[in-house]
């Protein structure tokens, strides 16, 4: 029953054009992977453009870091890419922004969105949300310093959520060296988590 539900909750998000119909310039085609039995739910912020090429989550330069997080963790790329779900705020390429990197969504069409995620997170019901980045933070923790955000997990909702920075390399805030304790203290964090929940 939850596979059938997804995979029409997937075409529905793939037919989608709610953000072109209200005059965002996002690319059509939404990004997610992953089965309905999934115990861990990974939410970023919006996919990039190798993502866009690739139609895989996290498969461009910040996704092999997330992953080399991941594995720190004790979880291995193949693997997890097809036992858990991935998706993102918002599930469709934003486009370019005005620097070099990819456009922020907007509120507005974080909001169009989120009713997507609502579903997947209903759907799938994991054991542990991993949000990756300012945006999927925000989203489930409300606003708050990274430093105060970065190597605890939070029980929202009934849900654990488990944030993490966003691994692109525009993120300054990934070399200080403090930032590099926080983030080694949620992988330690995350691989505790992974014992104890069997995940
Ligand atoms: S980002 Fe979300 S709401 Fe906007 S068009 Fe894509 S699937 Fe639809």
């Amino acid at each position: 029953m939850y596979k059938a539900s997804l995979t029409k909750l997937h075409e529905e998000m793939r037919r989608c054009r709610r953000c072109l119909e209200a005059g965002y310039p996002i690319t059509p085609g939404a990004i997610f992977s992953g089965p309905a039995t999934a115990t861990v739910l990974i939410v970023g912020q919006a996919p990039g453009v190798r993502e866009k090429e690739t139609g895989l989550p996290f498969s461009g330069p910040a996704g092999k870091r997330l992953f080399s997080w991941l594995t720190e963790a004790g979880f291995e790329e193949e693997e997890f890419r097809a036992a858990q779900y991935i998706t993102a705020i918002t599930k469709c390429y934003p486009g370019k922004g005005r620097s070099r990197g990819d456009r922020v969504p907007t509120a507005a069409e974080r909001k169009l969105c989120a009713p997507f995620l609502a579903r997947e997170l209903d759907i799938v019901r994991p054991q542990l949300i991993i949000s990756v980045g300012r945006v999927a933070i925000d989203h489930f923790l409300g606003r708050g310093k990274l430093a105060d955000l970065i190597g605890v997990v939070f029980k929202r909702d009934g849900r654990l959520v488990l944030p993490l920075p966003h691994p692109s390399g525009a993120n300054l805030w990934l070399n200080r060296p403090k930032s590099q304790a926080l983030i080694h203290a949620a992988l330690d964090l995350l691989r505790q988590l992974k014992q104890e929940m069997a995940l």
